[in-house]
């Protein structure tokens, strides 16, 4: 792994990171790049501009993770609740994508699912998916569990896989016999090589087999939903190509990608017929995720040095 890549996934990890670094106006400020704000106010009103100017939909997080107190954890979901109502009364075409541990996983299994299953019920009722996260390589299991107790009782649910996972063809494989939904995502935690490819080369090339398995599910028509989300421009040429080879038509997948990051491709895969949609964080507890994004590209750091020196 590239050794930047490693020091900001650790920091990623860092309570103390998380408490002092966090607060500095440098990070506070270079942070913006990825997210319009801190309030759900921000999110709806970046979910406008998308949809009035590039057509594009949305999905909307609010960031946090690893929440250790009950109480916490319930405030996120009546979050989420809340969310929902004010996306359905602007009439946005908005889904919701939420971590498991900051609905309380660690804490209470139960709970959470109970909180998930009430806002994929909420969900349902606005014709919207509810996507789950996928976190650290030791919570797959977990997440998994809990995805196909919600997806028994509400088919509008859909669970996000990591490609760098060697896991991941066998619990796709699963899903798709149970007919969800799956994004699939290269992966953007620290992993140890016992779970994970080391080496993007091979990381890349498990996303397009894996790509390649989900287009052949939708050529299937048994509802299966098959999102990608990524910004690599060569690996969505080839799911390109790879549907139309196999007859499948734009619109029966979707991709996925991050608020400020490729602009440009998204608004040209909407122009094109496709169906793209843009997730889009906000909240206050932003600082492992903002070192996530600034670790899949290195080159991001620049970018807040550049902010540092900037007058
Ligand atoms: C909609 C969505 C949901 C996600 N959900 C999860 C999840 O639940 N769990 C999880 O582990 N991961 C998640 N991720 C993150 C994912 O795992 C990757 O870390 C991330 O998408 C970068 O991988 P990439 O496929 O874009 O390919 P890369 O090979 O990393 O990037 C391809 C190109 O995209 C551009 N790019 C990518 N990232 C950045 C960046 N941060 N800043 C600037 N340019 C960039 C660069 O030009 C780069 O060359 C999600 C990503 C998306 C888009």
């Amino acid at each position: 792994m590239h050794p930047v890549r490693s020091v900001l996934l650790a920091a990623s990890e860092s309570r103390w990171m998380r408490t002092h670094a966090a607060n500095l106006p440098v990070f506070r400020k270079a942070v913006r790049r990825f997210m319009p704000g801190e309030e759900l106010e921000d999110a709806l009103g970046a979910a406008e501009v998308l949809r009035q100017q590039d057509g594009i939909a949305t999905i909307f997080t609010r960031l946090g993770e690893n929440v250790r107190d009950v109480t916490e954890a319930t405030a996120v979901a009546s979050h989420y609740l809340d969310a929902c109502d004010r996306i359905e009364q602007r009439g946005l075409d908005t889904q919701i994508s939420v971590k498991p541990t900051q609905l309380g996983l660690d804490i209470d299994p139960a709970r959470c699912r109970d909180a998930v299953l009430r806002l994929a019920e909420r969900a349902e009722r606005q014709h919207a998916m509810l996507w789950i996260d996928m976190e650290q390589h030791g919570y797959v299991d977990a997440t998994l569990e809990l995805y196909h107790a919600v997806l028994a009782r509400h088919r509008n649910v859909g669970v996000c896989l990591q490609a760098y996972l060697y896991r991941t063809a066998a619990d796709l494989q699963a899903i798709v016999a149970a007919g969800g939904g799956v994004r699939l995502v290269k992966g953007a935690y620290k992993e140890p090589a016992t779970v994970a490819y080391p080496k993007k080369p091979d990381v890349d090339a498990a996303y397009l087999s894996l790509a390649t398995t989900m287009i052949k599910a939708q050529t299937a028509g048994d509802g299966f939903r098959a999102v990608f989300g990524t910004h690599d421009q060569a690996i969505v040429a080839a799911i390109q190509a790879h549907a139309r080879a196999a007859g499948v038509p734009p619109g029966r997948y979707e991709f996925a990608m991050l608020y400020g990051i490729q602009h440009g491709v998204q608004r040209r895969l909407a122009r094109n017929g496709h169906r793209v949609r843009v997730l889009v964080s906000y909240g206050d507890h932003w600082f492992p995720w903002y070192m996530r994004r600034l670790a899949e590209r290195p080159a991001n750091v620049w970018f807040v040095a550049r902010t540092l020196f900037a007058r």
